[in-house]
């Protein structure tokens, strides 16, 4: 039986995880699931528990735990219930867990990440803002305690797969080719100054929360996906190539020194890579349907617009900076992107304040060396953000009549 915490369970990775484990666990079992946990779906998390027994639960706040615990002890279910970030740094380093499985959303992922790594965990990888905000210290504690990370992202999976694991000099890679689907204004002309929520949340090949869709409607997710792909694979930025593949069908592809390339196809199902990772390195059945390619007909990949979709270059100019660099882009963005979906930002002032902050990030003295640098550069991101948007009071109003001019230089 291995073990299993799952860190942000209500979320869309964690609905599948949850799911895939069910259906492993019908064909063969294997899996115990010892720690669920969600920032604010109570009602769903009760709804897991209740499934899978847990002997720990984690939310997001104490008020929140408070009504949790009284709920399971009315149905005398036993738990221990926590909350915030110690809550899941004990859920990804409880001596019983072999496997975490990491789902939640943003840089609030690193400290139980890091943990994790720390007490010689497995873990499988979805929230790649941990990785990307500390990727080099992420990967350092990784070797320094033997702890594996396998990729829950599909591109990464994808790569994963083609590398059979394998990485650094004898792995022979010339250059990772990384896949978009080109997210929701791909195909869309002229302006995109005053496109909606909604719009923005309409992903054309994957149903995923609404961060990461909006990311991928910005084409920041690629750029932190590239970045997530230089620090797990060791493979430098100026190696990876993006490209968009609106099919969503290659999920990625490793070019290697002596000409072959490999890539990985399968229908957009996240099920796939999070159960190659519950199960890697074998393989097992899956709900996934096999590919039809005289169906599918025609694959296709474009260059990425880099001038329509800034936010790509800004990424990648973080990730080639390094340091606390993509820190500052993730948390700035970060910022924007719930500013955005609170109708107090339009959608192209997403990247406009990504590089306002970048541009302040520029004229400070450089943070200290190591996580407590990052971490202060990340709260310090946050902050210029949250302040820039304060001076601008976009009200939904103001911006559903449309109307709104572009208010970061
Ligand atoms: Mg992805």
């Amino acid at each position: 039986m291995r073990q299993v915490a799952v860190l942000g369970s209500t979320g869309s990775i964690g609905v599948n995880a949850l799911d895939v484990i069910q259906r492993l666990n019908r064909a063969e079992g294997g899996f115990r699931v010892a720690a669920l946990s969600t920032y604010s779906h109570v009602p769903l998390l009760q709804k897991q528990i209740q499934v899978f027994r847990p002997s720990l639960a984690v939310v997001g706040d104490e008020a929140a735990a408070k009504v949790l615990s009284r709920w399971a002890r009315s149905r005398k279910i036993p738990l221990r219930v926590m909350s915030g970030v110690d809550g899941l740094v004990q859920a990804a380093s409880a001596p019983a867990v072999q496997l975490v499985l990491s789902a939640v959303v943003g840089a609030v992922g690193l400290q139980p990440l890091l943990s994790a790594l720390r007490a010689k965990k497995t873990v499988a990888l979805a929230n790649k803002e941990a990785l990307i905000v500390a990727g080099e210290i992420v990967m350092a504690t990784a070797r320094r305690y033997g702890a594996k990370i396998i990729p829950v992202d599909s591109e990464h999976s994808a790569m994963f797969q083609c590398l059979g694991g394998r990485t650094g000099p004898g792995a022979g890679v010339r250059r990772l080719i990384l896949t978009a689907s080109g997210g929701a204004f791909y195909r869309r002309t002229g302006s995109l100054d005053q496109v909606g929520v909604e719009e923005a949340l309409n992903h054309p090949t994957w149903k995923m929360g609404r961060k990461i869709t909006v990311d991928c409607a910005t084409l920041t997710n690629k750029g932190l996906e590239a970045i997530e792909a230089h620090y797990l694979f060791g493979v430098p930025l100026d190696r990876i190539q993006i490209v968009i593949h609106p099919q969503s069908i290659v999920h990625s592809l490793v070019e290697f020194e002596d000409g072959s390339s490999l890539a990985q196809l399968s229908h957009p199902d996240m099920r796939l890579p999070i159960q190659y990772a519950l199960t890697y390195p074998d393989r097992k059945p899956s709900p996934v349907r096999a590919l039809a390619l005289d169906e599918i007909k025609k694959l296709e990949f474009y260059a990425p617009d880099f001038r329509r979709f800034p936010a790509l270059s800004l990424a990648l100019e973080a990730g080639r900076r390094g340091g606390a660099w993509p820190a500052v882009f993730n948390g700035a963005n970060e910022a924007a992107v719930q500013a955005f979906l609170g109708r107090r930002l339009p959608f192209t002032g997403i990247p406009r304040l990504c590089r306002q902050v970048m541009n302040r990030f520029k004229k400070r003295p450089p943070p200290r060396d190591g996580l407590r640098g990052i971490l202060e550069a990340d709260a310090w991101a946050r902050r210029e953000a949250l302040s820039f948007l304060g001076k601008e009071r976009l009200s939904s109003e103001t911006l559903t009549k449309g109307g709104v001019k572009p208010w970061i230089s």
